[in-house]
This record gives structure tokens, C-alpha cells and sequence, in this order.
């Protein structure tokens, strides 16, 4: 709980508490708490953050098989350097040269960092930390603390803020950042929130935060999908910072891949290379069918597109032809949205030929998932025996979270992971609204492709940026509060309206809020997600425009109870339709498959002979200038959408002579705006 004292201030008629603070960080995932404690480490100690949820989010309540953390390799005989680090996150495509050098450049201090907190990273005995291949890396740059890295940098980060006694607020839903609009440029002085514990207080529960930065880290826009892998705690907030004027890039760009879906956990790794069966059945568990086999040739490309998913996790379209493993994510989403059937993971047994393939036998297993097997002492039993051989951990995950694979089949689905693209921000993570400085996953640094376990990576070292900027170049007090006022008086009288209509008579109860909800998260689902068309996100973006209107003007009838609600799903409903905009400017602009997604191309080849006319795509020519060229889209200050193309900024070759250096950091003009 917070130790920080208030002044309570007055906004007509209501009474309200006003927190001041150099800087305000808002969430409590790693990205967020990694820029509390620098802030701290670097001298800035007048810092608050506000969350939600303490522990909510994705970082404290996510993980895989083996959660993957991507740093510069450390150990042993592989050669790396920064510079190679920050090549390869740029080959992904998309993605600033300046920023992919300075995640490579910083990845072995962050990941310092948390090793000096704590987090367990396995090493020898003579202190290598060995890292192994992760998904585009060629280099051995992943490591792992187990299944639940991001969860253990939660632990040692929150552990880190009680100790250095920074206050929180928690149970606060930030509902809107206040700007100061006076200068030549936009920049963020604070931001208001709703206290969920008073909300039905004269004042609606209303917080006010006055603050020289905010350091934004609300995680993945999660609540904008139905299928999803994010944790029900994460919901996401970028519509805060559209509302302003912040820029978002790259909005196209996410992660889809396999994922169990009654307890959200990615299926990559041991849970596929000990290649559990696949079926589907009606929505009744009837009918029961391994739909694969209608679809491969012949078991031994079946069984080796499943082992290959577990390091092929996300849903790629070029490993979708030639019976490649991200076919399978296809099947699978065929069977459940055009059949309507249900599918899962059934780990007793091998998979059968059903009289159309042959019956599983190791012997057909392509080479390298055959060596796999064998090396680890696998080339037996059934799925479940492998796997507890392999991983016995995984098996008790479930069981932890009342799902017991041993016996019972996992239903499973293709689900949203991760938001690549997000919002725009300089080398020093700030964004295009001055002092605001989004960190973690709501700022996209990355483009169309990134390695496994880059995100992690890029939240550390992005936090630390913000934070070597701040404590150096942006060490004010907060403004007085007469002057806070004059600038954002009218803007906290907006959002007290708009409390205050919400809870008018009207028709938008709870209910109400979740059928709209569930409107939202099905239409991404269904067109803005792993399968795009022009049509279908056509509609779907005058749908969204349409609702956006709608709610604008007519929620009324909510409880005081409902208003962080209410408040959200306007926050969602704005971040569903820039998203729709972007996919649509893409599709617009010839844009083809690539990355997580597959454009249906009616011009395309179909991935296999056994499939519908309809699935025809073609892959994005990776040598196109369109990976040279980065969508960026906002709203303006009349609240129409803004979309520009700009070029990809190379990786920068700098001047690395030690004295010229030395010398240009004695005089303090390192840390500097771009
Ligand atoms: C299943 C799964 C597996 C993954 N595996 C990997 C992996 O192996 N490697 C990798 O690099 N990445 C992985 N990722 C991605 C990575 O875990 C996330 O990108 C990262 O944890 C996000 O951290 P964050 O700090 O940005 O946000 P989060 O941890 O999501 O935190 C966001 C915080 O903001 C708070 N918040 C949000 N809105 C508000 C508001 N309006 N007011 C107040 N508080 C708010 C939330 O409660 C939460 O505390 C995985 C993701 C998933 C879902």
C-alpha cells in the first residue's frame, strides 16, 4: 500500500484525492516494476505506481513449457556481439534498427539485473549461463528459469519494490493520462484513476495523479480477443494512450499459436514433441475423429508437423505448405470455426491411422524428431509416458490447475499470445506524447517476426531505458497545483460527466457491458486475427466505428460497481477498431501473408490438395519493400485516424572509439533526446 501523502482537491461539487509524484508508473508487470526499481537504483525514489491488480497482468501469470528469455550469448565457444543481436531482432522485419540495437546492446546488463535479484537462470560451475536456440536465433541466445520465468522476474521485481519501500496503489484503474496541450507539443502531466474500493463515494472513486512522467506498462491489448492465451487478469489498455494522440506501429503484427483454453497455457515444447493425438468431436464430445489424417498423406509427416510445432510454436503461413507444421494450427482452427466442432490434445494414447494413414510407429518419424526422441530416452510408450519421462513438470501443471492429462483429453484451440507492434516510442522509449513513456508489451518494438523470447528481453531493457532518461533529463517536481488544474480541470469535469452519465437511467447495465464485450472480442477473433480477408475486415471496421459512436453517446444505466467497466470497454472498443484500421490499410495496400497471419487469396495456391478452394494465399515476398516500411496510425486532435508509412530506420553503425566516447560522456551528452 501506498505510504505517499494526498491532497484532496476540488472539481466542482466533488472532492478528490490528488497524488503527486516525479513520476508515475502504471501496472505491476515486469516492464513496470523493472522501471520502478531502476528509477530507484538511479536515484529517482519520488515514484508511485498504480495497478489494477497487484500481480495481475501477463508477466506474473504466463508462461510455456519453458518460458524462453533472449539475451546476448554468454557462454562457452559462440560468438556474439551486440551488433549481431541487434541484426538478427532487425531481420525479423519491421522493426527500428536503432531500437533492435539498443535491446541487443543493453540485454546482458537487464538480464544482470534479474540474475543479481534473484531470478533463477541456470548456470555452471564455472558461471556460464549456456543458453540453447530459440525460434529465429542463430546464435543460442535463449535461456530459461523453467515454465515460469516471467512469473519469477514478477517475484524477484515485487520482492525489489517492497524493499526499497516504493508505494503502490493498488485495486486503481487508470481511466484516462491528462495532458498539458499549451505547448508546441503534447506532453503527459498525469493521469486519473478509479479507486475500485470507493467507487460508490460521492466522487465515483475518482483519483487524480499529477506527474512530471508516466511510465506506461499495461501489457498486451489481451481483452480485445475472444481465443486467447493471455491470462484472464490481463485486459490491456492502449485506448488511454490512442485517446491522446499516441502513435501505435506495427498494430498488424501478433503471435498465434495452440494453447489449451479451460486453463490458458501455450502448448509448445514436451507437449508436442512427445506427439499427443489430435481429435476433434461435436459439440457435445460425440463423433469423436483424428482429423489430421484426412488431411497428410501419411503418418510420418504427421507425426513430425506435430513434434516440430513444439519449436515452431507460432502460427506461421510459410510453415503452413508442404504439410508443415503450422498446418496443423489451420486444421484445427477449420475444425472448430467452419466445423463447429471441438478439439483436443489426448496424451493416453499414440496416434491412430484410423484406417486412412498408417498407425504411429517411431520408425516414421522424419530425422531430426526421431534423433530427438531417441536422445532423450524417449522412443517409447504412449504420449504420456514420454512425457513424463521428458517433463514431468508439465504434466503437473495441469494438474495444479485441476486438469489431469494423465487421463482426461485438453481441449484446445488457436489463440492470441502476444502483440508484436504497439506503441511507437524513441531510443529511450519515449513516445510521441512528451514525458510518456510506454514500456513492456504495450510498446511494440518489434515487427513481423521476432525470436522467442525477445519480449521479455525488450520490457527489461526498454524499462531501463525510461528509466536512465527520466532520472537524468526529466528530474522536475511535478507542477504546482493551481497550474496541474488550470490545465486539466476540464479534462477530469469530462470524464466526471461521463461517470455520472454512465449511471443515468439507461440500458447499459452489466450484462449489457459483457454482451458488448463479447461483441468485440469476436470480431477480432474472427477476422483481425491468425485468418484475414479484405471483406470480412472491411465490415468488421464500420462495425466497430458504429459501436465506438454508440458507446460514445449512449451508455447509460450502469452502477457505480460498473463503471471501471464501463470506462474499459470504451478503452477496448477504441483499441479493436485501430487495430481493424491497420490490418484494413494493410489488406488495402496489396498486403499479404506473412508473420502470424494468412490473407486469403483467391489469386493463391492452396497449402494442400485435401483443403477447400477458400484457404488459396500467398505469401509476402520478403525481399518487398514492405518489410522496409512501417505502418503507423493515431488519432488526431479532431479524432480522425492518422496513418502513415514510414521507412525502417537501419541499424546504426556508431562511432566506438573509446576516447571520443569517454569524452562525450564526461560532458553528460549521452543521454539525450533522438
Ligand atoms: C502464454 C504466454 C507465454 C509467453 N511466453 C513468452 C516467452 O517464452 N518469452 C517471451 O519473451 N515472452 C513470452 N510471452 C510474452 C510476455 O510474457 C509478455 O509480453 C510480458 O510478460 C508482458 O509484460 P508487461 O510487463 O509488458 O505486461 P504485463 O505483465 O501484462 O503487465 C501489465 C500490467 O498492467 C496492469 N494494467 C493494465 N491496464 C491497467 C490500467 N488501466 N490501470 C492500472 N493497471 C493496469 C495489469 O494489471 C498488469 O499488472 C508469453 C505470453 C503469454 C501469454
Amino acid at each position: 500500500m501506498s505510504s505517499k501523502s494526498c491532497n484532496t482537491i476540488a472539481i466542482g461539487n466533488f472532492k478528490i484525492p490528488c497524488y503527486s509524484a516525479n513520476t508515475l508508473v502504471i501496472g505491476s508487470g515486469g516492464a513496470s516494476l523493472n522501471a520502478a526499481v531502476q528509477l530507484h537504483e538511479l536515484g529517482q525514489k519520488n515514484i508511485l505506481i498504480v495497478t489494477d491488480q497487484w500481480g495481475g497482468g501477463t508477466s506474473n501469470n504466463s508462461g510455456s513449457d519453458k518460458q524462453t528469455y533472449y539475451k546476448m550469448s554468454l557462454a562457452g565457444n559462440v560468438p556474439d556481439s551486440s551488433l549481431d543481436m541487434a541484426q538478427d531482432l532487425f531481420k525479423g522485419g519491421c522493426m527500428h534498427g536503432d531500437i533492435a540495437l539498443c535491446e541487443a546492446q543493453n540485454s546482458a546488463r537487464a538480464f544482470f539485473h534479474l540474475v543479481h535479484l534473484g531470478v533463477p537462470f541456470p548456470h555452471d560451475r564455472f558461471g556460464a549461463f549456456v543458453g540453447y536456440k530459440t525460434d529465429h536465433d542463430p546464435k543460442q541466445r535463449g535461456t530459461s528459469a523453467g515454465p515460469l520465468t516471467s512469473h519469477n522476474m514478477f517475484m524477484a521485481l515485487a520482492d525489489e519494490v517492497k524493499k526499497k519501500e516504493i508505494s503502490v496503489l493498488d485495486k486503481h484503474e487508470v481511466i484516462a493520462l491528462l495532458t498539458d496541450s499549451s505547448l508546441k507539443y503534447k506532453r503527459v502531466i498525469g493521469a486519473i484513476a478509479l479507486d475500485k474500493t470507493s467507487l460508490d463515494s460521492g466522487n465515483f472513486g475518482f483519483v487524480i495523479f499529477n506527474a512530471e512522467n508516466v511510465v506506461l506498462g499495461t501489457g498486451g491489448p489481451a481483452g480485445i480477443y475472444k481465443t486467447s492465451v493471455y491470462p484472464e487478469s490481463q485486459v490491456g489498455s492502449h485506448g488511454l494512450a490512442f485517446e491522446i494522440g499516441a502513435v501505435g506501429h506495427n498494430l498488424t503484427e501478433s503471435q498465434f499459436g495452440l494453447a489449451s483454453i479451460k486453463f490458458r497455457w501455450n502448448l509448445s515444447g514436451t507437449y508436442q514433441q512427445v506427439i499427443p493425438r489430435y481429435v476433434s468431436t461435436d459439440k457435445e464430445g460425440k463423433d469423436e475423429q483424428e482429423f489430421l489424417n484426412n488431411y497428410f498423406p501419411d503418418m510420418g509427416r504427421l507425426a513430425t508437423a506435430v513434434f516440430l510445432k513444439g519449436y515452431q510454436w507460432p502460427f506461421d503461413p510459410r510453415k503452413v505448405f508442404d504439410y508443415g507444421s503450422s498446418l496443423i494450427d489451420l486444421l484445427v482452427y477449420q475444425e472448430i470455426v467452419d466445423k463447429g466442432r471441438r478439439v483436443f490434445l489426448d496424451f493416453t494414447r499414440n496416434p491412430s491411422g484410423a484406417n486412412i494413414l498408417e498407425d504411429f510407429s517411431f520408425d516414421l518419424l522424419g530425422k531430426e524428431a526421431f534423433v530427438y526422441l531417441e536422445n532423450s530416452g524417449a522412443l517409447f510408450g504412449t504420449p504420456i509416458e514420454r512425457l513424463a519421462k521428458m517433463n514431468q513438470p508439465a504434466i503437473n501443471l495441469y494438474k495444479d490447475h485441476g486438469i489431469d492429462i494423465t487421463r482426461d483429453y485438453l481441449e484446445i484451440a488457436v489463440c492470441a499470445q502476444h502483440n508484436n507492434g504497439g506503441l511507437k516510442s524513441n531510443i529511450w522509449w519515449e513516445s510521441n506524447i512528451k514525458h510518456l513513456f510506454p514500456v513492456g508489451e504495450v510498446n511494440g518494438t518489434h515487427g513481423v517476426y521476432r525470436p522467442g523470447g525477445s519480449a521479455l528481453n525488450s520490457g527489461q531493457v526498454g524499462s531501463l531505458r525510461a528509466a536512465q532518461f527520466i532520472a537524468r533529463r526529466y528530474r522536475d517536481m511535478p507542477l504546482d497545483e493551481n497550474r496541474f488544474l488550470a490545465f486539466t480541470e476540464g479534462q477530469i469535469k469530462e470524464r466526471l460527466d461521463q461517470a455520472g452519465s454512465f449511471l443515468q437511467s439507461g440500458a447499459f447495465d452489466r450484462p449489457s457491458i459483457e454482451i458488448i464485450r463479447e461483441e468485440i472480442q469476436k470480431r477480432i477473433s474472427s477476422c483481425g486475427a491468425h485468418i484475414r480477408s479484405f471483406e470480412k475486415v472491411e465490415a468488421a471496421l464500420q462495425e466497430a466505428w458504429e459501436l465506438y459512436g454508440r458507446l460514445k453517446t449512449g451508455m447509460k444505466g450502469c452502477s457505480a460497481q460498473d463503471l471501471p467497466a464501463a470506462f474499459k470497454i470504451r478503452d477496448l472498443c477504441l483499441t479493436h477498431t485501430l487495430y481493424l484500421e491497420a490490418i484494413l490499410e494493410y489488406l488495402n495496400k496489396g498486403g499479404r501473408s506473412r508473420g502470424s497471419y494468412l490473407v486469403l487469396d483467391e489469386s493463391g495456391e492452396k497449402p494442400c490438395s485435401q483443403l477447400d478452394e477458400k484457404w488459396r494465399f500467398s505469401l509476402e515476398n520478403e525481399e518487398s519493400s514492405d518489410r522496409g516500411r512501417i505502418l503507423e496510425i493515431c488519432l488526431d486532435d479532431d479524432g480522425k485516424i492518422r496513418k502513415t508509412w514510414v521507412d525502417v530506420r537501419p541499424v546504426p553503425r556508431e562511432d566506438s572509439w573509446f576516447e571520443n566516447i569517454w569524452s562525450e560522456f564526461r560532458k553528460d551528452d549521452v543521454i539525450k533526446e533522438a
